[in-house]
Order: structure tokens, then C-alpha cells, then sequence
């Protein structure tokens, strides 16, 4: 007798349409789906507004109450000593972006941004002290796309 999802049947109509014929056509319909390359950094594609880049702080509003470095999972955030305050920084590497620090600071002091173009070239360099770490974000370059528009123009987006 055939069985799917650990005991319903075969004949139980939800569970066939949900676990079998649901993921065989969105299968189906992914092999056809139309991929798409841009000439990144000419071109950039532009990010969702829940999009989780860096983690911004505005060092106005912290209070140094320590919450986003209890909180942190990953030991990302450090309060450190920076002009007579204790402030936290941030050590980009470490982050897993869980927005966890964001939702906790009672100040509204932390923001998960959408920048995403903040590499370095030594593990070092990943540290942000409160300074770097309430840099503002890099102004989003002229020539993004979003891949609605992507779509619409058919085929690669190469210009
Ligand atoms: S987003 Fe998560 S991992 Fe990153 S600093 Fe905040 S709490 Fe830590
Ligand atoms: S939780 Fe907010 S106010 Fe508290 S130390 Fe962190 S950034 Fe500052």
C-alpha cells in the first residue's frame, strides 16, 4: 500500500496535492524559469526592503545598555570604550544577520541595512568600532534593477 507523509494515503486528496503534485509542477515550472546575469558593480540589482545587509548603528540614540550584546548568538557585538561612552562594535564576520539585536535595543539605535558591498581584505578589517559601525550606508548606485524589470526585458539583462 502506498503511503506518503508518514501515514496519509495516496487516495487523501490534500496530501497527494500538497506533498506530490504541488512540488512536482513548481519543479516543472523552475527547470523552464528564466535565469538572468547583470554586470555587477555597472549594474546592480536592487535589494527588497526586508533585504538584512549590515547592521547600521546611530550612536546618538544608543544608551549603552548592553541588550544587543547579551542577546547577539553569534558574539558579533562588543561593548567597547569610544570617546569617553561605552558603545558596541561589530564584528561583520561573525554576524548571521538574525535581526536579533535590532529587535531587542530599546532605542531603536540598530538597523539591519541593505548594504551588502562591505568587504575587506583582512579578517581584522570585518571589525567595526562604534565609529565604522554607525557609518551611513553607501548611496545605492543610479543603475539598480529590480528583477521585475529583469524579467520583463526578456532574456539576459546584459545592456
Ligand atoms: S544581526 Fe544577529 S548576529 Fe548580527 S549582530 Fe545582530 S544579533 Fe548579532
Ligand atoms: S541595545 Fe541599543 S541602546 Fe543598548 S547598547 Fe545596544 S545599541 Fe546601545
Amino acid at each position: 500500500m502506498l503511503q506518503l507523509n508518514g501515514g496519509c494515503h495516496w487516495w487523501e486528496g490534500g496530501s497527494l496535492v500538497k506533498d506530490v503534485i504541488v512540488p512536482f509542477f513548481l519543479g516543472f515550472y523552475h527547470a523552464f524559469k528564466r535565469t538572468f546575469t547583470i554586470k555587477h558593480p555597472f549594474v546592480r540589482l536592487r535589494w527588497t526592503d526586508r533585504y538584512r545587509g549590515r547592521v547600521v548603528l546611530n550612536i546618538d540614540r544608543c544608551v549603552s545598555c548592553r541588550s544587543c550584546v547579551n542577546i547577539c548568538p553569534n558574539k558579533t557585538l562588543e561593548m567597547v570604550v569610544y570617546k569617553k561612552r561605552l558603545l558596541p562594535q561589530y564584528d561583520a564576520g561573525r554576524c548571521c544577520f538574525c535581526n536579533l539585536c535590532v529587535e531587542v535595543c530599546p532605542t531603536m539605535a540598530l538597523s539591519m541595512s541593505p548594504e551588502v558591498e562591505w568587504d575587506e581584505y583582512t579578517r581584522k578589517g570585518m571589525i567595526r568600532p562604534p565609529d565604522r559601525f554607525s557609518e551611513p550606508i553607501k548611496p545605492v548606485a543610479e543603475k539598480t534593477v529590480t528583477v521585475k524589470i529583469l524579467d520583463k526585458r526578456r532574456g539576459v539583462a546584459h545592456r
